[in-house]
């Protein structure tokens, strides 16, 4: 349950990079905003694995047996979440000896904000040809009223009298190497060192407050379902006027009436008459870059294929490039013939030798079935 490496999902020699870029991931995924309140615990445990395994010196000693100890291996492993404490209060006891014999410094107020993620529902053509948008978010901003300081105009904290300012305090725990001397956050002043006597009313004592604001979002072509583009700055204002973390906005593409994408292609059926589609003419289609002519040569068969080159969707800061249309065919047989039409008809089935057709099964790879079934199974 505490594998600190299983629930980031990287391997036990992974890279400080990959820890991040897992937990960036993780983090995004499970975040309450994101994935609702019931994620929480799950982002709980990413997080206080990332704490630990981005530290190179907390992550060496949770290599050299936290784990077996968080496991309940060690003595008297009671539940999880208790082994969780304490482990917690070895890790500060470490590190409050190791740095010298002194205590970690007051922990400043302000910190940075979390990142945000909006969806974004565009058109296809926008996806070919990039847009631009404005879209409302609602986020936290920085409380103009205190700047970030937290305090009521005119004040500013004051020294926390129960850690005289340092921001941690002593104190004697059992676990399960003994009594060891742990160092915890000043209850009083929350680690900070200092406390706010008079908050500031804006913003209740936070610094920041949440406002609806537009931003505009510069959307590249080639985007589709799924991009992801990310907006430095553009999160939440920190605590205490924190630098703002990052938005993320998520590209959802809205489906087309007439084209179909195909990563980098687009394909479309094109309904031509029977007739047509034996003597052959010229259709004008209406494309995403303007009409364009199709020759439809003469014996045009159904489902057959026809490509425009260069008129798909474009690849993702790749300029220049773009994918193929791609145009089906599809003939329609008349289903209502007038006595005139039904005369011409049979005249022509005469002069084909056709009055009595000699039905057969097609082929298995000629048939146009089969190839319409290798495009869809291909796919
Ligand atoms: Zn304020
Ligand atoms: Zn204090």
């Amino acid at each position: 349950m505490s594998d600190y490496y299983s629930i980031l999902g990287v391997s036990r020699d992974a890279s400080l990079d990959e820890i991040k870029r897992a937990h960036r991931k993780l983090a995004r995924k499970y975040h309450p905003d994101v994935a609702g309140p019931d994620a929480g615990d799950r982002f709980a445990e990413v997080q206080q694995a990332y704490e630990v395994l981005r530290d190179e010196e907390k992550r060496r000693l949770y290599d050299a047996g936290g784990e077996d100890a968080l496991r309940g291996g060690g003595p008297g492993g009671g539940p999880a979440g208790a082994g969780f404490g304490d482990f917690a209060d070895i890790f500060s006891t470490f590190f409050g000896g190791a740095a010298g014999g002194g205590m970690r410094g007051p922990v400043p107020r302000a910190k940075r904000g979390r990142d945000s993620q909006i969806a974004l529902d565009i058109d296809l053509v926008d996806a070919v040809f990039g847009t631009t948008e404005e879209i409302p978010v609602q986020t936290a901003v920085l409380c103009s009223a205190c700047e970030g300081t937290c305090c009521r105009p005119g004040t500013s904290p004051v020294t926390c009298t129960t850690c005289q300012g340092l921001g941690s305090v002593q104190r004697v725990t059992r676990s399960f190497l003994g009594n060891v001397m742990a160092t915890s956050a000043c209850p009083a002043c929350k680690g900070h060192g200092t406390v706010i006597p008079e908050p500031c009313q804006e913003c209740s004592g936070e610094g920041r407050v949440r406002s609806r604001r537009t931003i505009t979002v510069e959307v590249p072509a080639g985007v589709g379902s799924g991009t992801q583009l990310r907006l430095q700055g553009q999160g939440e204002v920190g605590p205490a006027g924190g630098p703002a973390g990052d938005l993320f906005v998520e590209i959802r593409e809205k489906p087309h009436p007439v084209f179909q994408r195909h990563g980098d292609d687009l394909l479309c059926t094109l309904t031509v008459p029977m007739t047509a589609a034996a003597l052959g003419t010229v259709a004008s289609v209406e494309t995403l870059d303007g009409p364009r002519d199709i020759d439809i040569t003469p014996g045009t068969q159904p489902g057959q294929r026809i490509t425009l080159d260069g008129l798909g969707v474009g690849r993702l800061r790749r300029r220049g490039h773009r994918g193929d249309l791609h145009v089906d065919v599809e003939v329609i047989v008349p289903t209502k013939l007038d006595d005139t039409q039904r005369d011409l008809l049979t005249q022509l089935a005469v002069a084909r030798d056709e009055e009595r057709p000699e039905a057969r099964l097609a082929s298995a790879e000629s048939s146009m079935f089969s190839r319409l079934r290798d495009r869809i199974v291909g796919r």
